[in-house]
């Protein structure tokens, strides 16, 4: 692990990243998700862990919502709540799944409903959208920026070619982390 000068909190205070795992220079992926035609989105096969307040917020945005989603409301989350200080809210539930695949994914097409429903109304998707799906294939870990499981234990069927996790995922962190954290961690990537 590489430690940074300091601690770096997100936009919503937590997590906060203090060291990053140096794989995130050297691991690739494809990165182009939706112009893959083999994967048919294998990561949402699971669904996600949530944040408590990001699931209040998606209830919030109302009927408009609910249509677009087309699956009911109580069928979207897991009801066991996770204490974890590394959340925003410092406890997560789980995006429920259906049919093998996250309630929240497209069923007659690729992609995220959830990403598409804020693009069609000028929303900003990092509010709205899990911070684990936006950080994918990366994640967070006791404080240390790290590559996720699915890329270490090879289950990832995009690993192998394209940009470098950190690469790819650059524009993810500047906008959850800021362009001082970036800076320092372009500088690691540099040297690595
Ligand atoms: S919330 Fe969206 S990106 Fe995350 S697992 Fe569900 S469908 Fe995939």
């Amino acid at each position: 692990m590489i430690a940074l000068s300091r601690e770096f909190p997100s936009i919503f205070g937590a997590p906060a990243i203090t060291v990053v795992d140096p794989r995130i220079f050297a691991l690739r992926y494809f990165a182009e998700c939706l112009a893959c035609n083999h994967c048919a989105d294998q990561c949402c096969q699971y669904g996600v862990d949530i944040d408590w307040a990001n699931m209040e917020t998606l209830r919030t945005l109302g009927p408009s919502f609910v249509d677009f989603i087309a699956v009911p409301p109580q069928e979207w989350f897991t009801t066991e709540i996770v204490h974890d200080p590394e959340f925003p809210s410092s406890a997560h539930a789980r995006t429920r799944t259906r049919n093998g695949k996250c309630v929240f994914a497209e069923t007659n097409g690729r992609g995220c409903r959830i990403h598409a429903y804020c693009l069609a109304h000028d929303l900003d998707y990092h509010l709205y959208k899990p911070l684990v799906s936006i950080l994918f294939p990366l994640t967070f870990e006791a404080g240390a920026l790290v590559p996720a499981s699915e890329v270490l234990d090879g289950t990832l069927v995009c690993t192998g070619v394209g940009p470098t996790l950190y690469d790819a995922v650059r524009p993810e962190l500047l906008a959850y982390f800021g362009e001082a954290f970036v800076a320092e961690v372009d500088a690691l990537a540099a040297r690595s």
